[in-house]
């Protein structure tokens, strides 16, 4: 006879690296964590992304966050025993206009005042010592020296199997239907099966307002498609991940000389297929926009183009935090094309709130109760 595992502490609905994380943070405090993903681990944003490891740029309520994940992915091998391509080459925001000079100073300046040193303005000299092929009108920018970029599924996949050896048990090809809160334990049910347990985390990336409307608490999530693609080999030009100040661009060469470019153009999704549409008059837009920047872009051979499924919040602020209408659950999704770099933080900020209440970082922006008062207000 066949015996059953024990009944986890945790159900986490989601196999992101959102939820990845979650389970990993969780076992290290020896919290057992079931992770249900409805496909496979890493299958939708988190496997697909630009891998873009920054703090350059962040909304100004993320960047303790940002910060803190950054230490994280420092010593990424530490945590999940595996470097998951982690390459700290510096990101740089480029200005293509003493107005676009003029917007990275006033940043510069606030984070400054707010304690933090990350950024750096810079001028023409050393733009031009970063990115010897950047084009003859951009005038300085801002960089980050320490950031980078990683390889995003690999580092989903080093996420859940770390999970996994430190205890986290993984329920995959597994679609959880809406939890139910009875007798003090979370159910969820799976096809003909329910899980249980006393905590629930809803790390549901793009279908994540489902479950926080089965929670009681609907939020205004948007699903967006937002687009990458890649070219054939280049000779080498560009070491740091490279960013626009005023257009949509981003922008890395891997060391086998292709370049991968986006920046946050949206094609379209439907998330119930698990399916994507490409725009192509904004992919060319895109690579138009490379090109004015680089250009020996002029030159590149687009190889692929893809796009992933991504939850977009209003204010383009995550949601982060202890649920405010049901007991015992917690959210963390909503990450609006930026949530990569804040995988290894989100998840110790969730398995803190879990084992203890509370988080040494400043998460209240990021609190779900924003969405029921903007609600309240507008009744
Ligand atoms: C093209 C693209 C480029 C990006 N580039 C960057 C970048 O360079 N840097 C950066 O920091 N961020 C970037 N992002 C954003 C980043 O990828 C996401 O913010 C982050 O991966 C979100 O992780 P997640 O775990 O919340 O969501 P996901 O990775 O989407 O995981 C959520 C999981 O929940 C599962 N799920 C949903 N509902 C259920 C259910 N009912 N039952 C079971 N499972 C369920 C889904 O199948 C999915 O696997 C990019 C995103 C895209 C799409």
């Amino acid at each position: 006879m066949a015996i059953a595992p024990a009944r986890p502490d945790v159900l986490v609905i989601g196999g992101g690296l959102h939820g990845c994380s979650t389970a990993l943070h969780l076992a290290r405090r020896g919290i057992k964590a079931l992770v249900i993903e409805k496909d496979h681990a890493g299958r939708h944003a988190s496997g697909v992304n630009a891998g873009g490891v920054r703090r350059l740029g962040r909304a100004f309520p993320e960047v303790p966050l940002s910060v803190a994940a950054m230490a994280l992915w420092h010593a990424i091998g530490d945590l999940v025993d595996d470097d998951c391509g982690f390459e700290s080459h510096g990101q740089v925001k480029v200005a293509e206009s003493a107005a676009d000079l003029a917007v990275l100073a006033a940043r510069v300046a606030k984070l400054n005042d707010l304690g933090f040193t990350h950024e750096e303005l810079i001028g023409a000299d050393e733009l031009r010592r970063l990115l010897p092929a950047v084009a003859p009108h951009c005038v300085g920018g801002i960089v980050s020296r320490a950031d980078g970029a990683a390889l995003p599924y690999r580092t989903v996949l080093a996420f859940r199997n770390a999970a996994i050896r430190a205890g986290a048990r993984f329920l995959e090809g597994a679609p959880a239907g809406p939890p139910v809160r009875a007798g003090g334990l979370w159910r969820v049910p799976v096809g003909d099966q329910v899980h249980e347990a006393p905590v629930l985390v809803n790390a549901a990336g793009a279908w994540a307002d489902r479950i926080a409307a089965a929670l009681g608490e609907p939020v205004p999530l948007e699903v967006i498609a937002p687009m990458l693609m890649i070219t054939a080999r280049m000779p080498a030009f560009v070491t740091p991940v490279v960013g626009a100040t005023a257009r949509p661009l981003s922008f890395k060469q891997f060391a086998n000389g292709t370049v991968l470019i986006g920046g946050g153009h949206r094609g379209v999704a439907e998330r119930d297929r698990n399916a994507t549409a490409l725009d192509f008059a904004k992919l060319a837009f895109n690579a138009r926009t490379a090109a004015e920047i680089f250009p020996i872009m002029a030159g590149a051979q687009i190889m692929r183009a893809w796009a992933g499924i991504e939850a977009r919040m209003p204010d383009d602020l995550p949601v982060i935090g202890p649920s405010i209408a049901s007991e015992a659950a917690y959210h963390a999704f909503g990450f609006s094309a930026h949530g990569f770099q804040l995988g290894p933080i989100v998840g110790a900020i969730l398995a803190d709130l879990i084992a203890t209440g509370t988080s040494a970082l400043p998460i209240a922006p990021f609190s779900i109760a924003r969405f029921a008062q903007a609600a309240a207000k507008a009744g």
